[in-house]
């Protein structure tokens, strides 16, 4: 397979961590016979430094035509006096409203081995391995009109969902569910809200062109409680942006470390940007000792749901237990008795593993 691979290291640990993607990448590459080339752009931060704006022109122009992008990290405290859409964050939404990757899929999977590491029970946490899918481009975070009226005395946001933006993103969870356990679970607030009234019937009649997928209607003040109350119970989430939003970040808490976490956001013609869930970690850049593997396994996710190589993005994952169950940790998870390693040697421990 021959892939044209767009690369954002962005700023702060995302130049570190994009060099360990990379290298994994490539040693893919080598053992099955593809061919990945890697063209590099400035995002963020650095972008602002070299350019004056967070997203150039060219970077735009070459995301636009890429078969995936991968992205490090955008931010840090040398850009937080700019204007909102100054910041470098202004890059990222940027590019995937541009793209128009409307689906952000993050699976939350608690490691065996860094159990501990949850501020919830062990046996809670145990048996969580779920996915969950948020819609990324619509519902009231974009809805208009959104202003103060009345004087300032009173206040209006708009959730606004058209049929063809709810279909496109169910049925993107249904597809998900498929390459999963088959089983899917819809949260909304049907009780209240006429948009999620609507979402509850098109994902009844979505159903009819995947009977090999159960689903669950779930109301959201219920899933959050049993996110954590039982999260062994969930397979694939899909949710419209506000409720996806909480609820991603809650689960987050599943697996107690924040380096950890990959994920992607995706159109329908598999086109997708891959970038992990951290941010761009300044209290630690240029040290050398973040932890690659959110990045890593937002790598595999990009091998998995943009280019279908299924088997590659598993090996790297099992490569990522394999070293955590040898105990080897970065600094931000290690405890006694771990064996901490810095970036680099992070990276060739897991490129062993594979
Ligand atoms: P953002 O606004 O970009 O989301 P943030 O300030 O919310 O950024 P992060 O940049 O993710 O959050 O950092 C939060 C904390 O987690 C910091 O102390 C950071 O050092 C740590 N951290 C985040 N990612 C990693 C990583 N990959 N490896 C090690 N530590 C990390
Ligand atoms: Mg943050």
């Amino acid at each position: 397979m021959d892939k044209q691979i767009i690369v954002l290291p962005g700023d702060g640990i995302g130049r570190e961590i994009m060099g360990s993607a990379k290298l994994v990448l490539q040693s893919v590459a080598s053992e099955y016979g593809h061919r990945f080339v890697f063209h590099e752009h400035l995002i963020g931060g650095a972008a602002i430094d070299a350019y004056g704006t967070p997203l150039p022109e060219e970077t735009l122009d070459a995301c636009m035509q890429a078969d995936a992008v991968l992205l490090g990290a955008v931010g840090g405290p040398k850009w937080d006096q700019q204007p909102a859409d100054k910041r470098p964050e202004a890059g990222l939404l940027g590019i995937r409203k541009a793209m128009g990757l409307f689906a952000n899929l993050r699976p939350i999977k608690g490691f065996t081995s860094l159990l501990g590491a949850s501020p919830l029970k062990q046996e809670v946490v145990s048996g969580s391995d779920m996915l969950i899918i948020r819609e990324l481009t619509g519902g009231i975070y974009f809805g208009r009109p959104s202003e103060r009226t009345d004087a300032g005395n009173a206040v209006v946001d708009t959730l606004f969902y058209e049929r063809q933006e709810i279909e496109r993103i169910v049925d993107k969870a249904f597809q998900s569910a498929r390459l999963r356990n088959k089983h899917l679970t819809s949260v909304d607030k049907a009780n209240v809200l006429e948009s999620s009234r609507m979402w509850r019937e098109i994902v009844k009649e979505k159903q009819k062109e995947y009977p090999d997928v159960t689903v669950d209607h779930l109301l959201v003040d219920a899933a959050a409680m049993k996110l954590i109350t039982q999260p062994d119970q969930f397979d694939v989430i899909v949710t419209e942006n506000m409720f996806g939003d909480i609820l991603s970040d809650e689960a987050s808490v599943l697996t107690g470390s924040l380096g950890m976490l990959p994920s992607a956001s995706l159109r329908t013609d598999g086109v997708g940007m891959y970038e992990p869930v951290h941010g761009s970690a300044p209290d630690i850049a240029g040290k050398g000792i973040a932890n690659p593997l959110g990045m890593i396994l937002s790598a595999a996710m990009m091998l998995r749901y943009s280019f279908g190589l299924e088997q590659e993005a598993k090996e790297i994952e099992d490569a990522v237990d394999t070293v955590l169950e040898q105990s080897f940790r970065t600094a931000d998870l290690a405890k006694e008795g771990d064996r901490v390693v810095t970036t680099n040697e992070m990276t060739e421990r897991v490129i062993d593993n594979m």
